[in-house]
C-alpha cells in the first residue's frame, strides 16, 4: 500500500479513536485493570420512585452506548495494532489487499468488498 495513503488512514483512525474515548469520558470512568474496558457512571438524580426510575432508565441507555462505542473502539484499536505490526489492509477472509477507496472511507474493514458481497449474499 502506498505509504501516503497509509499515512492518512492512520490520522483518521488517531482521531476516531480520539473522538471514541471523548464520547466515552463524558459518562464513564475508565477501567484501568481491563485494556479498553469503560464503565459507566450510575447516576444520581435524587430519592423519589421517578428519579430512582429515570436513574436506572438512564443507565441502561448508557450501557448500551457504551458497549458499542468500546466495540468501535477495539476495532480501531485493532486496525492500529496492524497498521504498526504491517498487516493492515488485509482481507481476514481471502487474504488479499482490501481496496484502498474502501479503507479511506472505512478504515477499520477487515473484509474486501468482494469477501463482503459473498457473505451478504450467504445471509
Ligand atoms: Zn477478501
Amino acid at each position: 500500500m502506498d505509504s501516503k495513503i497509509l499515512t492518512q488512514i492512520k490520522e483518521n483512525l488517531l482521531a476516531e479513536k480520539a473522538r471514541l474515548e471523548d464520547e466515552l469520558n463524558r459518562f464513564t470512568i475508565k477501567d484501568e485493570t481491563v485494556a479498553d474496558n469503560y464503565k459507566s457512571e450510575f447516576p444520581k438524580y435524587g430519592d423519589s420512585e421517578d428519579e430512582n426510575a429515570a436513574e436506572v432508565a438512564d443507565y441502561t441507555d448508557n450501557l448500551s452506548i457504551e458497549h458499542a462505542l468500546e466495540k468501535q473502539l477495539k476495532d480501531v484499536n485493532k486496525a492500529l495494532a496492524n497498521v504498526e505490526s504491517g498487516s493492515y489492509g488485509i482481507c481476514k477472509h481471502c487474504g488479499q489487499p482490501i481496496e484502498e477507496q474502501r479503507l479511506l472511507a472505512r478504515p477499520v474493514s477487515s473484509s474486501c468488498v468482494a469477501c463482503k458481497k459473498a457473505l451478504k449474499g450467504e445471509q
